[in-house]
């Protein structure tokens, strides 16, 4: 299995008290979506994670850490997140498997209507 790859789609500064160090100055929660990427094409998928970490106390907030507070606040930032749209990138190696394609492809046209013979 490949670890899936995680683009940051945005990063929220959060107002509520960390549950570890109780500070309101270092909860950050962070919206990822992930990507596949070979050597043929780069795709963003619609999958969307989210990761809570503390700059003060540097630790991972997970949800069962959280409070209803956060609960909420995590919700209500879920729905404002807008995820990039799902698409695919090729690559110049992708580019060149169509092209190569497209080529096989004239060249039997071009045989099925007799205007190329060998
Ligand atoms: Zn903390």
């Amino acid at each position: 299995m490949k670890t899936p790859k995680y683009i940051t789609l945005q990063e929220v500064k959060l107002n509520n008290n960390c549950p570890e160090c109780y500070s309101t100055e270092g909860l950050e929660l962070t919206f990822k979506q992930r990507f596949v990427e070979n050597a043929l094409y780069k795709a963003i998928t619609d999958d969307l994670i989210n990761e809570m970490h503390c700059k003060v106390c540097d630790t991972a907030i997970f949800p069962v850490r959280w409070t209803d507070e956060i609960e909420q606040v995590v919700a209500y930032q879920k729905r404002a997140a807008t995820p990039k749209p799902k698409s695919i990138k090729l690559k110049r190696l992708g580019w060149l498997f169509i092209l190569a394609d497209l080529l096989v492809l004239i060249v039997v046209i071009l045989l099925i209507t007799g205007v190329l013979s060998f």
